[in-house]
């Protein structure tokens, strides 16, 4: 059996935790690999290696650290195919679809690599006569992520480089799920020339997460997830003192104004809402139809739901692989139970889908409902499966109001040709990205990614300026020399003049 280890300290270990957890291959429903679930004695190896190593990475010049990520990128680059297919073989997704996640996080190493200007500070000269202020930002020592499992090289590829070019030492717990790829992360890192201890990798479950919130030589903590584990891990991340950002779960919805361009409109929404087999947490999973587009609109999502290309990732011509495991397969079935029992309008029913040669993969088909309301499980909760909802509204203002009623804001999109309709979505919705004819407004690497509401905990976005500050502490520096003016001992507080 192939087992999935740590690297600390630059070496691959199964460490001293004695658990274990199964890696499976969905396309197949088979039992791939196992790996190590670590305990607290490995997180404390990892701390002191990274501790170690703090000491020479942070006075490390920001261009020499710079070089380095130069050469991650270029081993990213070169690895593209080998990362997609260590994805896809345990998350599922199809191979194309995962270079371009591959792709993404690789955009967030290039950003990255401008560390000697991202982290200038300001210089005003002459605050008051003869002195100078200036204002630097410095690391915060050692960062942890702690990262889903829906894109095992593009979240964790959100934060190293950001920690790492600004000065800290970075420790990865990525999902348990598929895990093998964090480990081809560290070690093209480590091929780049970047010391050991700087970016490592503990494997585990809750009791792994739960250590690191916990651990005191850990001074930040980056989450992407769940929103429940969200708010868990801000709770306690900063109740032991640590700075905390925390992306949590999402409902993205849609508006599709009866003025769009229908055709492109539902090219959009099918890509978006199946894309990824929906485990994305920018997938459009509300379709909010205005008006009197939602009857066409419905005929034409249904005919694309039916006949979607399912298969193995491994097969670039499929639209949509499995989902991630077999429990994750009941749930999102289950979530279509309760909204046909609810008295949704099933249109498509991916149920029961099964692959001819694939019978254990864990696949499902495109599901649309329409006619759903507020009330029902398959609007209340994030489904995370190839799963969309239509819920039909009146008017502009009535389909703002559902999005901005809804408790999570991470994306959002609207459809329409009309400038007026858009400025007054994209300035009146309450959520951290959002589209204009756009289904998945992703933001790249040099803007941040983040979501409002449930859809985020903490006070900055990931990547990009947010992500600069998020690693760093700021230093607001004052100076006179001697030859400066000079008035003597003063004892009121300090003006200029
Ligand atoms: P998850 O919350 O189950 O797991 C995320 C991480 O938390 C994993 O590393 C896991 O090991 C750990 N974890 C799981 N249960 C835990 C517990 N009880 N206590 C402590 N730690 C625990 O999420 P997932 O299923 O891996 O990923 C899908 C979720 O992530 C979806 O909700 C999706 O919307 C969200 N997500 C959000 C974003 C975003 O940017 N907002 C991006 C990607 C995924």
């Amino acid at each position: 059996m192939n087992i999935i280890p740590h690297v600390i300290g630059g070496v691959h270990t199964e460490g001293q935790g004695a658990r274990r957890s199964d890696v499976f291959n969905p396309a197949t429903g088979e039992v791939a690999s196992q790996v190590v679930l670590g305990d607290r004695s490995d997180l404390e190896a990892a701390v002191t290696a990274a501790k170690q190593a703090f000491v020479k990475w942070s006075e490390t010049p920001p261009l020499t650290r710079a070089r380095v990520l130069f050469k991650v990128r270029d081993l990213l680059e070169a690895r593209r195919d080998e990362l997609a297919s260590a994805i896809t073989a345990e998350h599922g997704k199809i191979h194309s679809d995962a270079l371009g996640e591959v792709t993404r996080g690789l955009e967030v190493v290039e950003f990255a690599t401008a560390a000697p200007e991202i982290l200038k500070g300001e210089f005003t000269e002459q605050v008051s006569r003869g002195i100078d202020a200036y204002t630097m930002r410095q690391p915060l020592g050692i960062a942890a992520g702690i990262t889903p499992f829906n894109f095992p090289v593009m979240v964790p590829l959100w934060m190293a480089p950001m920690a790492i070019a600004t000065g800290n030492c970075f420790i990865l717990k990525p999902s348990e799920r598929d895990p093998s790829a964090s480990v081809l992360l560290a070690d093209i890192f480590k091929e780049a020339g970047l010391p050991d201890g700087v970016f490592q990798v503990v494997q585990g479950d809750k009791d792994m997460v739960n250590a690191i919130l916990e651990h005191p030589g850990i001074q930040a903590v980056s989450f992407v997830g769940s929103t429940p584990i969200a708010k868990h891990v801000y709770a306690i991340g900063t109740a032991h003192g640590k700075r905390v950002q925390a992306l949590g779960g999402a409902k993205n919805h849609a508006i599709v104004m009866p003025d769009c361009d229908l055709e492109k409109t539902v090219d959009a929404l099918v890509g978006a809402a199946y894309g990824s087999a929906g485990e994305r947490c920018m997938a459009i999973s509300v379709a909010v139809a205005v008006g009197d587009v939602a009857d066409s609109l419905v005929d034409a999502l249904s005919e694309r739901a039916r006949n979607l290309k399912i298969g193995a990732g491994t097969d670039n011509s499929n639209d949509m692989g499995p989902l991630v495991t077999a429990q994750h397969l009941a749930r999102v079935s289950g979530l279509v139970d309760q909204g046909v029992e609810q008295g949704a309008t099933l249109v498509a029913d991916g149920r029961g889908f099964v692959l001819s040669g694939h019978e254990k993969g864990f696949f499902i088909g495109g599901t649309l409902f329409d006619n759903v309301t507020t009330d029902m499980a398959i609007y209340q909760e994030e489904i995370f499966g190839p799963v969309l909802c239509v819920v039909r509204v009146p008017d502009f203002a009535s389909a703002l109001k559902l999005i901005n009623d809804n408790p999570y804001g991470n994306g959002t999109a609207i459809f329409t040709r009309d400038g007026d309709t858009a400025r007054a979505f994209t300035h009146g919705v309450k959520a951290g990205m959002v589209g204009v004819n756009v289904p998945i407004p992703v933001p790249m690497a040099f803007h941040s990614f983040g979501g409002w509401k449930d859809s985020l905990f903490g006070d900055h976005h990931m990547h990009g300026p947010e992500g600069v500050r998020f690693f760093t502490r700021l230093k607001a520096v004052t100076t006179r020399w001697p030859e400066g003016i000079r008035s003597g001992a003063e004892f009121v507080m300090p003006t200029h003049g």
